[in-house]
């Protein structure tokens, strides 16, 4: 949906700072390049129920399926739109999207508070916008999920390999007492390829680039359509948009 359109669908009310790309806040420490992801909705909704980049990132990362809500483990996962952007959106039900589902993931924020307040840099902000994570350096102390707004990460309470059908021996387990998250696929991007979500996804809804490069088509879709991100007030700068 292209902006005029889209105060128009929602009403002028709505908050501006949702239409991103804004690139960095002057408070931000610019890098090399900002990776992102854009998330084309009505392309996702033409699918009903599906959860192909999810089942495709956990069994890529060795992502444990731990069934209890309060010790699973996700990289990526589905939420209601009516609960995603509650605050941004209101009147979401008159609009028909408040169950329609919207696809989450760490938000590699340009802003990310969860960096700053880890006390022992087992996570940090790589030069291409990745917000990554040293399993070994990590002490559990979960400073980093509280910090995070967007639920984005998960403590293991568990052994993951009791809980996964089959073992990626490409992809390092994590242990007991460590936190993890979704990685942009930066082991992927290392050797050329895209993350395993954008990669699976059969309508192509994920696109994934370099916002710095005007040339990369993520900065031509965002250019072009309008990225909303979650919680734009919070001032984190995420770098996943999800496109109307
Ligand atoms: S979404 Fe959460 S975990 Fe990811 S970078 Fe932002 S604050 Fe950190
Ligand atoms: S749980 Fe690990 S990554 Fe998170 S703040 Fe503590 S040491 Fe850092």
């Amino acid at each position: 949906m292209k902006r005029r359109d889209l105060l128009k669908f929602f009403g002028m009310g709505i908050v501006f700072g949702l239409f991103s790309p804004y690139l960095f806040s002057s408070t931000e420490k610019k890098t090399e390049k900002r990776y992102v992801m854009a998330l084309e909705l009505k392309t996702c909704w033409s699918l009903k129920d599906c959860r192909v980049c999810v089942d495709a990132c956990h069994e890529l990362h060795n992502v444990p399926d731990i069934g209890d809500e309060k010790e699973k483990i996700m990289w990526i996962w589905v939420r209601p739109f009516g609960e995603v952007f509650k605050n941004e959106f209101p009147d979401l039900k008159a609009k028909g999207l408040a169950s329609l589902p919207v696809v989450l993931l760490c938000n590699h924020c340009a802003n990310p508070p969860c960096v700053k307040v880890c006390p022992t840099r087992s996570t940090w902000k790589r030069k291409d916008g990745i917000v990554m994570m040293d399993y070994h350096r990590c002490i559990g102390c979960r400073y980093c999920m509280a910090a995070c707004p967007y639920g984005a990460r998960s403590f293991n309470w568990k052994e993951a390999k009791n809980y996964l059908r089959k073992i990626n021996p490409d992809f390092p387990l994590r242990t007991i007492g460590v936190v993890e998250k979704c990685n942009f696929c930066e082991e992927r991007l290392a050797t050329g390829l895209l993350p395993r979500c954008v990669e699976v996804c059969p309508v192509s809804a994920l696109k994934f680039g370099d916002l710095l490069d005007d040339k990369s088509s993520v900065s031509d879709l965002l250019r072009e359509r309008v990225g909303i991100v979650r919680k734009p007030h919070l001032g984190t700068n995420p770098s996943v948009f999800y496109i109307l």
